[in-house]
């Protein structure tokens, strides 16, 4: 596609201060909906309803489906939303606001009913819907985890297999990061 104002405009889009983001299969449509509209809600000025309260209850029904208690039901409501948001509000930021909601709706919307349905995140961005564990098979006892680990519940000794304590771990990754042999892994 050309990236111009006219192509981009046709394509539903805007050009903007001419920044370009480009993502991959590692990143989360619905975490990014979440990240811009967070700016959005913050940066909304309040005068106006749609746009206050809009990008303040879309923003809740985000977090509800990146934390795993999305309902299918939310898609909708999400939507309806955007779209009065974005015919109603009084300025270019309300009515700009919703479009990675619709546009990440329109096609990616299997990501969103993975978060809901599955409740998985396939590119492993929404914390509570991942953890760490550690693979026996890959891990050889070098315990440079366990004095990274915030909440000390990674355990073991050396040249043994260590292990996670779920109820403790904080899904920080401190020990995904650290491991030199690719023994923790983000399931
Ligand atoms: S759309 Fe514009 S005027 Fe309305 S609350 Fe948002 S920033 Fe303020
Ligand atoms: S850093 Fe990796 S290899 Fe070393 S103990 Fe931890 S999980 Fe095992
Ligand atoms: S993710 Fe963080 S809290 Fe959880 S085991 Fe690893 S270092 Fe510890």
């Amino acid at each position: 596609m050309e990236v111009d104002f006219g192509p981009l405009a046709k394509a539903g889009s805007i050009m903007g201060s001419g920044g370009m983001i480009v993502l991959s299969e590692e990143d989360c449509m619905v975490d990014i909906s979440k990240f811009y509209l967070t700016f959005t809600q913050e940066e909304s000025c309040g005068k106006c309803t749609p746009c206050r309260e809009g990008t303040t209850r879309m923003l809740e029904i985000l977090e509800k489906v990146t934390s795993g208690k999305g309902e299918m039901s939310d898609l909708d409501r999400l939507e309806r939303l955007a779209k009065l948001c974005q015919q109603t509000s009084l300025c270019g930021l309300g009515r700009a606001a919703p479009n990675p909601i619709l546009s990440s709706l329109k096609h990616f919307r299997e990501e969103y009913v993975e978060h809901i349905v599955d409740k998985k995140c396939a590119a492993k961005k929404c914390v509570a819907l991942i953890k760490y564990e550690i693979s026996a098979d890959t891990c050889i006892g070098c315990t440079v985890c366990a004095p990274n680990c915030p909440t000390e519940c990674t355990t073991g000794t050396r040249k043994e297999v260590h292990v996670i304590d779920q109820d403790r771990c904080v899904k920080c990754g401190q020990c995904f990061e650290v491991c030199r042999f690719d023994a923790v892994e983000r399931v």
